[in-house]
């Protein structure tokens, strides 16, 4: 039998607010542990949970760019269980009237095509702590808790079990995670955890619509991970199925090192948490008036931005694409576009040179040493003819290095493109005079060996040689 997977993701987003969602301890991350505590976070009795207003405009943000509605009278919930790290023995989270709902992203799918993924959610919660294992400073070698996560702000985004692939459901997570790192609520960093998916996986008969019994796997902490988790579940499904076996609800676990999952428990069901509206917080009332402010201050979202790029700017989706991957890079480009004025060019050396050497000193744009201007003023001195394209690489390195501008840099090194002809023309008579055999050959009808003739005038000049110069002189005398 064929059959058809079925994924819906539920996503962790770590919210990017100074201080906690129910108190005012700092989130800075690797203090000392227990220090950024107070008898709130702490879980102690009588202490009263404050809703961080920051947490609400960030998940608006997040709600309005997802296509959400917002919830005008949203519920805190109290979700009971028990675990160490938890001290309140309840998570506060929301259940029923959470602040987003009725949202999606469109994502596309093979062959360019757009396919729109629900997104059932997103709701305000808080994380808990940590569990220490052995390395705690204090007496004896037991485990600890650390309670400095404890009540740091998380938004949990639910989508439809809508998506049919690991690919499907590994462009939707990026798409979601451009969008937030974006937006500037979360940092977006998967192995610190601050962007974390659980992956809800099962499989039918192709032609069937009734939904299989889902395994929910937790701890995929990259985009290869969870395509591999997937990918594996998928596979375990159908082979057990196939055995005559039957797929039980359950909480499985991945193992980056084996690429496998197992079962770590079975799954739990709304009932077991014993959801009842948190009484120590009140409704939190959103007027159409806030949403409406908070839609004016969202900025230009990847997607518009793409478009734009390509509407009015002239690029290809490819650059588009490549130009949008962060804020940063298109803020970059556009500074660039803003200063030199050829989209097209100013792309291809961000897309070129630029990411390169990005790439190879370990840089982010953020702290990319050459700044738009310079760089368009490296391209005006291509387009003037000062330098050759070739010799502005040589000029982008040094720009690297020392940060100097290009023009400096050319007079400093006498890098000025040579499009004398005279200077041309008598560097060629000394080496067709060198290569004699060559020449005849040309003449006799190898018109490859042309080729040859300019990368010795290239060479002879130190690539300063003006190539469209050189190679219409060559052409008149090598023709004799
Ligand atoms: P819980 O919070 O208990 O995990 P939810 O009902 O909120 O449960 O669903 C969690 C996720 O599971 C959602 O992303 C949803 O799309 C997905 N899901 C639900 N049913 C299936 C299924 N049969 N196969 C795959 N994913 C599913
Ligand atoms: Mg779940
Ligand atoms: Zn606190």
């Amino acid at each position: 039998m064929k059959y058809q997977p079925v994924i819906g993701l539920e996503v962790h987003v770590q919210l990017l607010t100074e201080s906690k969602i129910f108190c005012g301890c700092s989130t800075t991350f690797g203090a000392e542990p227990n220090s950024q505590t107070c008898p709130v976070c702490l879980g102690l009795p009588g202490a009263l949970p404050v809703l961080n207003k920051k947490v609400v405009e960030f998940a608006i943000k997040a709600g309005l760019s997802t296509n959400c509605s917002i919830t005008p009278r949203s519920i805190f919930a109290r979700k009971n269980y028990f675990y160490p790290d938890l001290p309140k023995g309840y998570q506060i989270s929301q259940f029923e009237d959470p602040i987003c709902q009725h949202g999606w992203l469109d994502i596309a799918v093979d062959g360019g095509e757009l396919k729109r993924i629900g997104i059932t959610r997103i709701h305000m919660e808080e994380d808990a702590g940590k569990l220490v294992h052995g390395e705690l400073s204090g007496p004896g070698d037991g485990s600890g808790v650390d309670l400095n996560r404890a009540c740091t702000p998380l938004l949990e985004v639910v989508s439809e079990p809508d998506l049919r692939s690991s690919d499907e459901a590994v462009t939707y997570l990026k798409q979601l995670h451009q969008i937030v790192t974006w937006l500037g609520i979360c940092d977006g960093n998967m192995e610190e955890g601050s962007f974390r998916c659980d992956a809800n996986v099962s499989v039918m008969p192709v032609g069937s619509n009734i939904l299989g019994t889902r395994a929910e796997i937790k701890n995929v902490n990259s985009f290869k991970f969870v395509k591999q988790a997937i990918e594996y579940e998928i596979q375990r499904q159908i082979d057990h199925i196939e055995d005559g076996g039957t797929v039980v609800q359950e909480t499985r676990l991945f193992d980056p090192n084996s690429g496998t999952t197992r079962s770590m428990r079975s799954k739990e069901e709304a009932h077991d948490y014993r959801y009842f509206p948190d009484p120590d917080l009140v409704p939190l009332v959103i007027s159409r008036e806030w949403v409406e402010r908070s839609r004016l201050e969202l900025p230009e979202l990847p997607e518009q931005r793409r478009q734009r790029f390509m509407d009015k700017l002239g690029l290809p989706l490819y650059d588009a694409e490549v130009l949008t991957a962060s804020r940063a890079l298109a803020d970059y480009f556009e500074a660039g576009v803003a200063a030199h004025g050829n989209a097209k060019a100013v792309g291809n050396w961000i897309m070129g040179e630029i990411t390169r050497a990005l790439n190879d000193s370990g840089t982010v744009i953020e702290a990319c040493p050459i700044s738009p201007g310079l760089l368009a003023e490296l391209l005006t001195l291509i387009d003037n003819g000062t330098i050759s394209g070739k010799i502005a690489k040589t000029v982008f390195d040094e720009m690297w290095r020392s940060g100097k501008a290009p023009q400096a840099i050319v007079d400093e090194q006498g890098l000025v493109q040579v499009s004398d002809s005279g200077a041309i023309e008598s560097l060629i008579d000394e080496i067709m005079a060198a290569n004699a055999g060559q020449v005849d050959e040309y003449r006799g009808g190898k018109e490859k060996v042309f080729g040859f003739f300019v990368g010795q005038v290239m060479k002879a000049s130190k690539g300063k040689a003006n190539p469209s110069v050189v190679n219409e002189l060559l052409l008149h005398k090598l023709k004799g």
